[in-house]
């Protein structure tokens, strides 16, 4: 099995051991494009090989002035967030590299009980945020370590709350530089998908409703129970990408995994996480290339076992070796 993302002229070159250096593009006075950054230090499971470019604009002008590079040079986008969601080959990414980590703005409207955030903001920031104000609808997020835009590409979600249900609206900018306001309607929202996934357009900002006037004690102990539940359910200890797999109607990823016997499972040093079945651990030193031959190694003996093909809900980014 081999999975690739949208390979252009690159797709051949292994950006880890070419070691060719390019100096780095000026778009404007903050913003440089630079070559062969690492992504293993940008994703939450620490591996993954460098970007031939990477950019981390501050602007809309920046992020506009990004796309049209890319456009101009002839090479692909792929966007990144907070990388709590992505697996990304050991051999790296060809192309263009955006993250939104840099753009940041949040605004509470106490006329409208709405928050709008930038695309950069990290979600429990803006659970916190809430929760300090009385603010509720949010306290669901406050475990969940992507940005805004990554939830609301994700349709992120825990504790019986989701994203698609507090979204009023989300703004994205597409590679021809204009931008869109969509509804969630238009998002199609489903179970952590959103017709985002795989596109090609950026979510630049989004507004949240939520509901103000309670105790801000109330809150915030709601929210701290979600977190410490959390900590003491998940292995929050070492580097993973949260939930593997998505949930299959009939039983949880993690409950089948389970019962398969995998927990504990290890190829190289990832493993199938002791406290969480729907976990894979790097305990250290792990490669994209253990964790991806893990993965496939669990979707066939939960198949064999269960008649059932688990999907995973982390992004494969690159090229793999067939497992
Ligand atoms: C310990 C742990 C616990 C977790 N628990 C949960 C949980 O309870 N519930 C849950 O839903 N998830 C959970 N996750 C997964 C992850 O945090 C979410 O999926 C999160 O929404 C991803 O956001 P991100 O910014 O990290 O996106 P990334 O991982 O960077 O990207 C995810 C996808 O979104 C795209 N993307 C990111 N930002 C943008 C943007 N601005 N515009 C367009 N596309 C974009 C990327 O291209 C990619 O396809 C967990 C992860 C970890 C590590």
């Amino acid at each position: 099995m081999t999975l690739s993302c949208n390979f252009s002229r690159s797709a051949t070159a292994n950006l880890a051991t070419d070691s060719l250096a390019i100096s780095p593009i000026q778009l404007s006075e903050n913003c440089l494009i630079k070559s062969r950054v690492s992504l293993a230090s940008m994703t939450s499971f620490r591996v993954g090989g460098p970007a031939e470019w990477y950019v981390a604009p501050k602007t809309l002008k920046d992020l506009q002035a990004s796309f049209a590079w890319a456009r101009s040079e002839g090479v692909p986008v792929t966007l990144l967030g907070a990388g709590s969601n992505l697996l990304v080959s050991d051999r790296g990414l060809p192309g263009l590299v955006i993250c939104t980590r840099h753009l940041r703005y949040t605004h509470f409207d106490p006329e409208t009980g709405q928050v709008t955030a930038n695309a950069g903001e990290p979600l429990p920031r803006l659970a916190w945020q809430a929760a300090e104000r009385g603010w509720s609808g949010l306290e669901w997020a406050v475990g969940i370590p992507g940005t805004l835009g990554g939830a609301v590409v994700m349709n992120a979600g825990a504790h019986g709350g989701c994203t698609s249900e507090i979204l009023v609206n989300a703004e994205v900018l597409t590679p021809h530089g204009t931008t869109q306001i969509l509804s969630p309607h238009e998002l199609h929202y489903r179970y952590r998908t959103s017709l985002l996934q795989g596109g090609e357009r950026l979510v630049t900002q989004a507004t949240f409703q939520l509901q103000p006037g309670h105790d801000p004690a109330v809150i915030l102990a709601e929210t701290s129970k979600h977190l410490d539940h959390r900590k003491s359910t998940q292995p929050y200890h070492l580097p993973s990408c949260g939930s593997v797999f998505r949930n299959p109607t009939a039983h949880s990823a993690g409950w089948l995994i389970e019962q398969s016997g995998l927990k504990g499972f290890q190829i190289g040093n990832a493993q199938i996480a002791h406290r969480h079945a729907n976990f894979i651990l790097n305990c250290g030193g792990a490669t994209a290339s253990d964790i991806f031959r893990l993965i496939y190694h669990v979707q066939q003996h939960v198949e064999q076992q269960w008649a059932l093909w688990l999907e995973p809900e982390v992004k494969i980014l690159g090229e793999f070796q067939p497992a």
